[in-house]
């Protein structure tokens, strides 16, 4: 996340291909450049007139497994290139893809990084116009909570916990000025317990999960080696970054979220743009 004021994109079209982790499904999707204020735009060019589906709030259809968008067409799992997309700050790029799900590379958001890493961030001759608190803005459920805090940068500090099992709660920190989401967010890996792998692939989902794209967590602790000490609270700042984004602007704010997920991510976004109303991005009181 950049403190550039201008809106950026990528120079060069980029192939990104692997397998969807819900679906196992082969997968590719392709980067390209993008106009000014296109935000990212995802296109399913498999089907009949190649329709389009913006990643805004108003396109998310689910929030159980990942985040599903497309009211018309559906994409699935696009968290982790939106994340990606916006920690390095680039604002504008259209997503072809030949299938419903996105490729899920090692579970983090790497896959993704490398690649728009690669394609050239590039300037663009219009600036990015943030949106500003002036008031805290919240949501909670049960024993979930995130809370947005007027701040004069992107900053997320997020609490997680996994019940049952012998893995301690996690802090994680990111400060969008001081820290380098490449580095320190995206290769924490989406994480998962042992027990629920095989709820969830009885159901047709997580088909693509494996010891080599998951932090899969048994009763006794972690079944694979963890990438960070607190590699599920940075996981959730992966997430959380990606799933803000669907806002279509950079967010300045201080996020403060325990035992959240998709849901209540979405959940603030809807309520910060709600709050928006037509103050231009200034939520006062
Ligand atoms: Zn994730």
């Amino acid at each position: 996340m950049t403190m550039t004021s201008l809106q950026r994109t990528i120079a060069r079209p980029v192939m990104v291909s692997g397998v969807g982790l819900h679906s196992g499904a082969p997968s590719a999707a392709r980067l390209l450049p993008a106009p000014v204020d296109s935000g990212v735009i995802f296109q399913r060019v498999d089907l009949d007139g190649a329709p389009m589906i913006p990643a805004r709030l108003g396109e998310v259809v689910a929030t159980e497994r990942g985040v599903v968008l497309g009211r018309q067409a559906p994409v699935a799992t696009v968290e982790h290139l939106l994340s990606a997309a916006r920690g390095l700050g680039i604002d504008n790029i259209r997503v072809e893809l030949q299938g419903e799900e996105l490729p899920c590379g090692d579970g983090s958001a790497r896959i993704f990084v490398d690649a728009l890493t690669q394609a050239g961030p590039m300037e663009q001759a219009a600036p990015r116009r943030p949106i500003v608190l002036d008031v805290p803005v919240w949501v909670s459920a049960g024993s979930s909570i995130i809370v947005a805090v007027p701040a004069p940068r992107f900053h997320v500090t997020y609490v997680t916990t996994a019940d049952g099992v012998a893995v301690g709660p996690q802090m994680a920190e990111f400060n969008a000025e001081t820290d380098d989401y490449a580095t320190a967010i995206a290769p924490a890996r989406t994480w998962g317990m042992l027990t629920e792998v095989e709820s969830l692939r009885a159901r047709g989902l997580a088909r693509g999960a494996s010891l080599a794209t998951t932090l899969v967590i048994g009763e006794e602790g972690f079944v694979n080696e963890p990438r960070f000490p607190n590699e599920m609270a940075r996981h959730k700042i992966l997430d959380a970054v990606g799933d803000l984004s669907l806002l279509g602007r950079p967010l300045r704010a201080h996020i403060l979220a325990v035992r959240a997920g998709h849901s209540l991510h979405v959940a603030l976004a809807r309520e910060i743009t709600r709050r928006i109303g037509d103050q231009d991005g200034v939520v006062g009181g």
